[in-house]
């Protein structure tokens, strides 16, 4: 009997990247593939006709197929429990908290699902129609590893309709807390789940506010910038600095003010526009963290991302003291690591300032970056020294 499964054949000479583990293959790449319905599994061919590797295939996607594994096995729970546990062989290194992203999709090796932990509950982001197609194998094995109190589906971003899904949001399973809480360091934070942005909270920076509350000392003024739940604000805050929070949004000002409370912190949190409310005048701060939100989505749009870092920077300089530190963080991969740097440096020239770069943070271990897949390492922040 024929294989039901469609067979998807790659131009020449674009075998060797999936060979060495990269898992997307672009709609100019595919010499050829029979017709399927978008989601399901299929088999990629190099142009000799060799198995190169099984994948979700859609053929409307810009990325028509993703790579699912280089063996030809089945697609079943018992692989979905062996990807979950090498991911969590991953995350041993993750201490002090009770909140984990437990599953970071190409990174972890499995296309677009992320999941993440909360104490108990789960958080899930499908982002392609293979993932949906396969639900009811793979729900099953999260609420058999996980044992959630909850699992609610925050799959409500737009990039969903690249692949022909509409964003959508749903609780699948149990009851959700309220609120949702995570443990950190000591802390307890509430996350919006359903209200915030995301999956409801910013594990990914966890390594970044350790380090704040390393090296920022009692006395000193914090501004934290884009701060959502207030994070970046009670590690500094804890360690003796008076701290000045902004953001835009009123659930992530209003969560941020019950998490200070909860946790009996003291800052003050302001919602506001941080790029208007930076060009008014107003008092000098010893740091500032920049971690704005991933303006640029595609390639098109990473002039524009630099452009609002260098005017971030641009106008945060007069409110940074001589000798003061900036953390200027950038969330897209649009915007890597040297072109970050390339920008604040810019930024600094411009104000006459004298710029030194002092370490790089990273997003966290339970974000692992597949060295692969390029695109999973996304997160990186700069930390600046202004004289
Ligand atoms: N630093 C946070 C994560 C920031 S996410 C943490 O570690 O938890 C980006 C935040 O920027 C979001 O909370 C969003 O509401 C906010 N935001 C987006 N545009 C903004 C703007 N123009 N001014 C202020 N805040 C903004």
């Amino acid at each position: 009997m024929a294989d039901p499964r469609p067979a998807v054949h790659l131009a020449r000479g674009r075998e060797k990247k999936i060979r060495n583990g990269y898992p997307w293959v672009q709609r100019e790449e595919v010499f050829d593939a029979v017709p399927s319905l978008p989601g399901q599994i299929a088999r990629l061919f190099d142009c000799h006709g060799d198995f190169l590797a099984l994948g979700l295939f859609n053929p409307n996607s810009r990325f028509p197929f993703r790579v699912l594994s280089l063996q030809d096995e089945p697609i079943d729970a018992d692989f979905f429990r062996r990807r979950l546990d090498e991911a969590a062989r991953r995350r041993v290194g993750v201490r002090e908290t009770d909140s984990l992203r437990e599953f970071f999709a190409e990174a972890d090796g499995i296309p677009g699902l992320i999941v993440d932990r909360f104490d108990r509950t789960l958080v899930v982001q499908v982002r392609n129609a293979g993932m949906e197609r396969l639900r009811e194998v793979w729900e099953p094995v999260l609420l058999e590893r996980f044992d959630p109190v909850a699992m609610y589906d925050k799959s409500d971003m737009e990039g969903r309709r690249e692949e022909g899904l509409e964003p959508h949001a749903e609780l699948r399973y149990g009851t959700l807390p309220e609120p949702v809480l995570v443990q950190e360091s000591g802390f307890v934070f509430e996350a919006p789940v359903v209200e915030g942005l995301k999956t409801g909270f910013y594990l990914d920076q966890r390594g970044t506010r350790r380090r704040l509350a390393e090296r920022i000392k009692p006395g000193e003024r914090l501004l934290d910038a884009f701060c959502y739940t207030g994070t970046f604000s009670h590690y500094a805050a804890r360690a003796g600095a008076e701290v000045t929070a902004v953001d835009i949004s009123p659930v992530a000002i209003e969560a941020a003010r019950r998490n200070a409370e909860r946790n009996g912190v003291h800052a003050e949190f302001i919602e506001a526009n941080v790029f208007d409310w930076l060009e008014e005048s107003g008092p000098t701060y010893d740091w500032i963290v920049l971690d704005p939100p991933a303006i640029a989505k595609g390639k098109g749009e990473r002039n524009s991302l630099k452009w609002a870092v260098w005017k971030l920077v641009f106008n945060g300089l007069p409110r940074l003291v001589p000798g003061g530190r900036m953390v200027v963080c950038s969330c897209s991969y649009q915007l890597g690591l040297g072109e970050l740097i390339e920008t604040v440096r810019l930024a600094a020239a411009d104000r006459g300032r004298r710029a030194f770069l002092e370490e790089i943070t990273l997003q966290d271990l339970d974000h692992p970056t597949a060295m692969a897949f390029p695109e999973s390492g996304y997160l990186k922040c700069a930390w600046v020294r202004m004289e």
